[in-house]
């Protein structure tokens, strides 16, 4: 398939907001692509060349950017620079430049040149070795790529390119889009959805689910079973306010405590292709490189957002090397830092600082991180997630061998809801957040929020059963004593994947220190977006002076879930009498009082809490 009729597709791509349109024409794509084009295509409409879940970017600002448009195009930065600065987009400006239309671009003597046709194949290549290229002298050999391949592609392909290349390019659908157009290509329908998530779920690789999909149809997807080195979608929990309900929803069951740190999911094999820590995983698919040594051991930490994050644990990767005794294995628990003087567990906030990218070794020693294992997903060639509860934590129990770092999460097996209560108290006085309750033959469902697991927390004797997880959206400039900080009040939302879409449920102006402010205003400083995107649903109201990508999630923490017309959160509209325009008839929800508790940079934006959980904790105020 030529890169051309891609960039066609992008363009269509990108002029239409309607969902079940997006479906249609990415269906049709994905027809059209053959084996071995569709996986590729899949990351490059997220404009990667990876699962989001590698760590592996271009890399590029504006300015490297540029001068690999005026090396492609023969232009000088700054005739490149000013048409940049009157299109506002780098994409357009290349486009521009290349199709010799404007007056700058005729007077500077631009000429269109010969092109070739180039399939998507070898611009994929050749963004790849882009993303990878790292150390010394890198970013000359990152532009010089780049723009070697702007001289040869028409104007619309060098546009997308280029805005793949800067990270800007945004089609406005997510991954659960993708699954319902695989499933449309099969048969023109949604039927397949189902089936699909499921394997995506268990291997969150868009390329590798499509490819076999091309390939062996849906059946294929079958032999999709945990792999060592790709993360898999974790499993939650529903909550619960009481041990009555809990033993009544899921009767004799195992109760853990609830740990507040932060989950790891731990990959280790002892015969894997050793890649070098924190670099691409893909290369254990090139039988040439990092052949495994006798001594080596491949390990990966993911977070609960799938994010890599191997090279900020040391000490973990040490312990999962000596502790874990297996060839291959998958398995889950939750980190807590703890101070080695007096064996003390620390709270959260003391936790969160060893996520860090420098002095890694250091703080690792000052305060190092326990792993209190609670699962096991894969051992040894078998598939663990179909198996129960009561078998997984047996094997768990086998595979852990005696060490300091990794302990096995404390379990105890309770009947009735006095003994569970009497667990919670106890769990409670020690200073932890609360329990989990497990149904014994409770499968592991990846990705999925069931009652399999059952959170019970000490927060629920509180006012709100529990904080919120939101996503901010926007701002307002600061007024008075607030100027200087930039941000007067921030506008806070859930996604709700319906939707698709963004829904607001809080505009915040009180309650953040001034410290909480600095930091809000340093987190969105690249995050700042020209005009509101199309998957925000923002009342009149709650319009924001600045709008932000939907990337910083921070947990919030409210007296009371109310309903208001001015949020988007759960609200239905009704066409108005007059017909022209729209009356609320359900109105939305909304917090009451609601304060920062803290950034959690482990979740994505996807993760915050949804409008389905909302409408749950809000029948839970007065149940
Ligand atoms: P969620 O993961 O449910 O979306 P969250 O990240 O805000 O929400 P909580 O609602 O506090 O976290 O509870 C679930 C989390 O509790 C798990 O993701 C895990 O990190 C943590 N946890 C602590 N102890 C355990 C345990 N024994 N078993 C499972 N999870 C535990």
């Amino acid at each position: 398939m030529l890169f051309r009729r891609l960039a066609e597709y992008f363009q269509q791509l990108e002029s239409t907001t309607l969902r079940n349109k997006l479906t249609e024409i990415l269906a049709d794509l994905f027809k059209e692509a053959g084996k071995g084009e569709i996986g590729k295509l899949c990351y490059l409409l997220q404009g990667r060349v990876a699962p989001l879940y590698e760590a592996i970017e271009f890399g590029m600002g504006e300015k490297m950017v540029i001068r690999a448009i005026a090396s492609g195009t023969g232009l000088e930065t700054e005739a490149v620079l000013k048409i940049f600065k009157n299109k506002g987009d780098l994409g357009e400006t290349v486009e521009e430049i290349k199709s010799a239309k404007s007056l700058p671009c005729r007077q500077a003597g631009v000429k269109r040149k010969a092109e070739r046709k180039i399939n998507i194949k070898e611009v994929y290549e050749i963004l790849y070795k882009m993303a990878e290229a790292g150390g010394e002298g890198s970013q000359d050999g990152k532009i010089q790529y780049l723009g070697n391949l702007i001289k040869e592609v028409d104007p619309l392909s060098a546009k997308y390119i280029i805005k793949i290349a800067i990270a800007k390019l945004r089609l406005g659908f997510s991954d659960m889009t993708i699954l319902d157009s695989l499933s449309w290509m099969i048969d023109g329908t949604k039927a397949s959805r189902s089936q699909i998530e499921k394997a995506y779920n268990v291997r969150p690789d868009l390329g590798d689910i499509s490819e076999v999909i091309k390939e062996k149809g849906i059946r294929g997807l079958g032999n999709i079973t945990p792999e060592v080195g790709t993360p898999i979608l974790m499993a939650r929990a529903e909550r619960m306010t009481s041990g009555r309900d809990i033993i009544e929803k899921i009767g004799k069951c195992a109760i853990e405590p609830k740990y507040d740190g932060f989950r790891v999911q731990v990959h280790f094999s002892k015969s894997k292709f050793n890649p070098p820590a924190g670099g691409p995983i893909y290369k254990k698919k090139d039988e040439n490189l990092h052949l495994f040594k006798e001594d080596e051991r491949f390990i990966r930490l993911f977070s609960r957002n799938l994010e890599d994050v191997t090279k900020m644990y040391p000490d973990i990767v040490e312990g999962a090397k000596k502790q874990i005794k297996a060839k291959e294995a998958i398995l889950e628990g939750e980190a807590i830092a703890y101070n080695p003087k007096t064996g003390v567990y620390l709270p959260f906030q003391e936790t969160v600082q060893r996520k860090r990218k420098y002095n890694i070794s250091e703080k690792a020693k000052e305060v190092p991180l326990r792993l209190f294992a609670f699962d096991i997903l894969y051992l040894d060639g078998q598939n663990l997630l179909p198996l129960s509860y009561v078998k997984r934590r047996e094997i768990l129990e086998n595979t852990i061998g005696k060490g300091e770092t990794i302990l096995i999460a404390r379990e105890e097996i309770v009947s009735t809801p006095k003994e569970l209560e009497e667990i919670f108290e106890e769990s409670v006085k020690q200073g932890l957040e609360g329990v989990m309750a497990k149904k014994l033959e409770g499968v592991y469902r990846a990705g999925a929020r069931d009652f399999n697991w059952i959170k019970y927390k000490k927060s629920y004797a509180s006012k709100l059963a529990d904080t919120i997880d939101a996503v901010v959206m926007g701002y307002d400039l600061g007024q008075g004593k607030r100027t200087g900080f930039g941000i007067g009040g921030f506008l806070i939302g859930l996604y709700d994947p319906k939707k698709e879409k963004f829904v607001t449920v809080s505009k915040i102006g009180t309650g953040l220190t001034d410290e909480e402010w600095k930091q809000l205003k340093l987190r969105t400083k690249n995050q700042k977006l020209r005009t509101k995107p199309k998957n925000y649903e923002v009342d009149n109201m709650m319009e924001c002076d600045v709008w932000v990508e939907p990337k910083i999630v921070v947990e919030i923490r409210a007296d009371e879930i109310t309903r208001s017309p001015v949020h988007t959160a759960g609200r239905v509209m009704k066409p108005s009498k007059s017909g022209s325009a729209y009356d609320v008839e359900v109105p939305g929800f909304a917090l009451r009082f609601p304060r920062l508790e803290r950034f959690r940079g482990d979740k994505k934006p996807q993760d915050a809490t949804t409008v389905s959980e909302i409408q749950r904790m809000y029948g839970m105020q007065y149940g």
